[in-house]
């Protein structure tokens, strides 16, 4: 048994059959990932026997169960090396992270004509609420452009940084559709030089590479647990404590606040300060398993794996006519966005699903970057550490043949 085959025993979900034959393989890992055993028997555990709110009883439940609540948050904080459980907030996903950090920063530090970096290669979640925060403030959005195959124009960003009001720099660790590994530790630096803040949208990056956030020294750091094994509905924005103490609570609510009057409340300290309301509490338990598995695959066996899966799948796509490959550069992770000259892409995926191999297809919530390739849509097959070799060779042969019939 090598090791991606004792990877595999881990997860029921890579055992399910239809007719005795296997059920699809799962190339759509940069949606969601499959969950390990570990996970899915907390949640069965705590479904079962183990279901009480947090932070609120006295009853014995209720603290074994905030216990278990209050170990994801650890595990999360562990596992991006932040200093304190007051810079973890838990939020419901990447999404509601951008959110929160956008609301609650621009609250304190965007004014007027201030200027909001992103880059060209950005997942909606990290454009629209900066979008809807420079509409209500009067800001400005400006994007760090990428080069033809999707790599950060590092020496236009002097320029950028120098040319206006950047008050934060918002970016993708890794691409959601190019895969790519960006130079986030570079971008820190150059931000620093001028002053302006770092948040870094590290739902992909998460995944793939090892984040120590006090040696990136960035200021926020989002992911979701549902990319990195956990149970969906669960998310973590990380900042750096002096910074969230000065930013305003977002939403208002129970468990959030220190005293309550008729008139008027104060509030509560960090993490809670920014967690109003019942959270995902069997969700954000998960969080423990799924990181503690993260970092078991985390090896220089799997490693060397993951590396000659992506050497493997470049060279084939490439030798495919007339595909085009995205983000093909060095750096990449196991995602290959690609297109084919003349065939749809959704014809494509809805064909390899029909063939058994799910993909994503369409625009991958990436719209502005997918139109500044001049597609309207990719195919994109995302691999994380279950996936083999053997699967990606079949892939490639059904591929073929999906090209063949639509040809
Ligand atoms: C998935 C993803 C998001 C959004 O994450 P949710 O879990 O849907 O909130 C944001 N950015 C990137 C790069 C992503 O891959």
């Amino acid at each position: 048994m090598t090791a991606a085959d004792d990877i595999r025993g881990r997860f029921p979900f890579l055992k399910n059959t239809v007719n005795g034959s296997r059920l699809s393989v799962y190339f759509d890992n940069a949606a969601t990932s499959q969950k390990p055993d570990t996970v899915i028997d907390l949640a069965d555990r705590m479904f079962r026997g183990l279901n009480a709110n947090v932070h609120r009883a006295v009853h014995r439940l209720g603290a074994e169960v905030t216990d278990l609540y209050e170990a994801g948050r650890e595990a999360a904080r562990e596992f991006v090396n932040a200093v304190s459980r007051e810079e973890i907030i838990l939020t419901s996903g990447t999404t509601a992270s951008i959110n929160l950090l956008a609301y609650t920063f621009g609250e304190r530090f965007i004014n007027e004509g201030d200027v909001i970096l992103l880059t060209e290669a950005e997942h909606h979640s990290n454009i629209v609420p900066w979008q809807m925060l420079a509409l209500r403030k009067k800001a400005r959005l400006m994007y760090l452009p990428v080069d033809e195959r999707g790599v950060w124009r590092m020496d236009l960003l002097e320029g950028l940084m120098s040319s206006g009001r950047v008050r934060i720099v918002s970016a993708a660790h890794v691409s959601n559709v190019l895969g790519l590994v960006n130079p986030v530790g570079e971008l820190v630096r150059t931000a620093r030089k001028y002053g302006a803040y770092v948040h870094i949208d590290g739902a992909q990056g998460i995944v793939h590479s090892r984040v120590d956030v006090q040696a990136l020294d960035c200021d926020f750091y989002s992911f979701s647990g549902h990319k990195v094994y956990a149970a969906t509905g669960t998310g973590i924005l990380y900042g750096k404590k002096g910074i969230l103490e000065q930013l305003p609570p977002w939403m208002g609510g129970g468990d959030m606040v220190d005293t309550v009057t008729y008139g008027k409340t104060t509030y509560a300290p960090l993490p809670l300060k920014f967690e109003a309301g019942t959270q995902n509490v069997i969700g954000v338990a998960t969080l423990a398993p799924a990181l503690r598995f993260a970092r078991s695959a985390d090896t220089p066996e799997m490693e060397a794996y993951q590396r000659k899966i992506v050497e493997y799948m470049t060279e084939e796509l490439h030798s495919v006519k007339g595909l085009r490959l995205y983000g093909d550069a060095p750096g990449k992770i196991p995602l290959f966005s690609f297109t084919v000259d003349g065939i749809h892409h959704s014809d494509i995926a809805t064909l390899l699903d029909h063939f058994g191999f799910a993909v994503r297809s369409g625009l991958m919530c990436s719209e502005p970057l997918i139109g500044r390739f001049g597609q309207s849509g990719m195919v994109r097959a995302s691999l994380l550490v279950y996936n083999t070799i053997e699967e990606c060779s079949e892939f490639m042969a059904a591929l073929r043949k999906a090209i063949r019939m639509l040809s």
